[in-house]
């Protein structure tokens, strides 16, 4: 199946992606009401409606302005992969040839979606497929908004309960398409999500995390892996530019601006690496003090990857250590594993994938003007 992908001319932004204080700016700095934003961002957001000649209340100037401003085509995916489990992935070639995935995870009385922010990802991580394939390029917050759009076609509006920004890429190096698409999820004109059900998680980008902390009101959750520098330098090369104690930092600096959260902290357990109870009594001596939460992720392998996943045992004295000295400690349950949709195993690739899935791949249209 080859959909076309939504290539966009450079000079006309994504009217998908755009929040609210752009809109209204957008608006009155051509003279019209600032209200129109509202209008526009309800008919898209809660309507579903792109189609910008069906937004009657605008006005025709308003509307032709709009058209002739913006596109706003939509994104579909070009293929979906359904889990054992429950869980599914969406595949998205965009401009350019390249692709992203995204997770829809069904759980007891919630639903999360797992989005991407980047085409590849930068941060090469050592144990990461999407590190695997390199860096192609930031998404736009339309390509985003376009990932959640297709879950709310899947479970609706009310069914999707959650999204967190753990999918490909690193979303604090996307600062500004990521905070557009977290305006809009909080916005209660367009998705009006709940501040404790949106989490943008980061493998340590500092001032990054420092401005979200001013800037944005949603969850921060913060990828560790090792409580010792010189392991982490090795499992997440970014540590050399932002070590441990300047991360801890960043993420007291977030706990002070919003007292009533707290950080969740990720740790992905590679058996014989950083998954000993030596390590585990440092990170508790590390996390001493802070507001956090762990969630401990043992290790997802991929084709090529050089890590193992611990046994339980081992994993379960980790989690132990933690529990013991008061952390609140959760292990994760890897989701959509068959169809390589757990963490760290998204590659946007959709080469090899049908094999584990076989017959799950749903035929859709290409984008469409929605
Ligand atoms: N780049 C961001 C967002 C990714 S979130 C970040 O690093 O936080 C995905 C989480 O899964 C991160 O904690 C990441 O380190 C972890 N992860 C990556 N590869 C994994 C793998 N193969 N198995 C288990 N967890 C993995």
């Amino acid at each position: 199946m080859s959909a076309p992908t939504l290539n966009p001319p450079a000079d006309r932004p994504g009217l998908w992606g755009w929040d609210r204080v752009r809109l209204e700016a957008w608006f009155v700095a051509r003279g019209e009401p600032a209200y129109r934003a509202r209008q526009v961002l309800s008919w898209l957001h809660r309507r579903g409606v792109g189609d910008v000649d069906a937004m009657t209340d605008l006005g025709r100037a308003g509307r032709a302005g709009l058209a002739a401003s913006f596109d706003t085509r939509r994104l579909l995916p070009d293929g979906v992969f359904r889990s054992a489990d429950g869980t599914e992935k969406a595949l998205f070639r965009l401009s350019g040839g390249a692709a992203v995935e995204t997770v829809l995870i069904p759980e007891e009385g919630r639903t999360t979606l797992c989005v991407s922010s980047q085409a590849g990802c930068p941060i090469d991580c050592a144990f990461c497929a999407t590190a695997a394939q390199g860096f192609q390029r930031n998404l736009e917050a339309h390509e985003i908004v376009a990932q959640v759009r297709w879950a709310i076609d899947r479970v609706g509006r009310e069914g999707l309960t959650n999204v967190v920004f753990m999918g490909m890429g690193e979303p604090l190096a996307n600062y500004r398409a990521v905070a557009s698409v977290c305006r809009l999820l909080l916005d209660p004109v367009a998705y009006g999500l709940s501040r404790r059900r949106i989490t943008v998680s980061t493998s340590g980008l500092v001032p990054q995390m420092r401005r979200l902390a001013d800037e944005l009101d949603v969850a921060l959750a913060v990828s560790l892996h090792a409580a010792h520098d010189a392991l982490r330098e090795r499992l997440v090369p970014l540590n050399r530019v932002h070590p441990l104690a300047e991360i801890l930092a960043a993420c007291r600096y977030y706990l002070a601006r919003r007292p009533d959260r707290h950080v969740l902290v990720e740790y992905t357990l590679l058996d014989g690496v950083n998954d000993g109870t030596d390590e585990a009594r440092a990170l508790v001596r590390l996390l001493r003090g802070l507001a956090v939460k762990v969630n401990l992720i043992p290790f997802n392998p991929f084709p090529g990857s050089a890590f193992r996943r611990p046994a339980d045992a081992r994993v379960a004295a980790f989690q132990d250590v933690l529990t013991r000295a008061g952390v609140f400690t959760r292990l994760r349950r890897t989701r959509g594993d068959d169809i390589a949709a757990a963490c760290g195993q998204l590659a946007g690739e959709v080469r090899d994938r049908r094999k584990h899935a076989p017959g799950a791949e749903i035929p859709c249209s290409s984008h469409r003007a929605a």
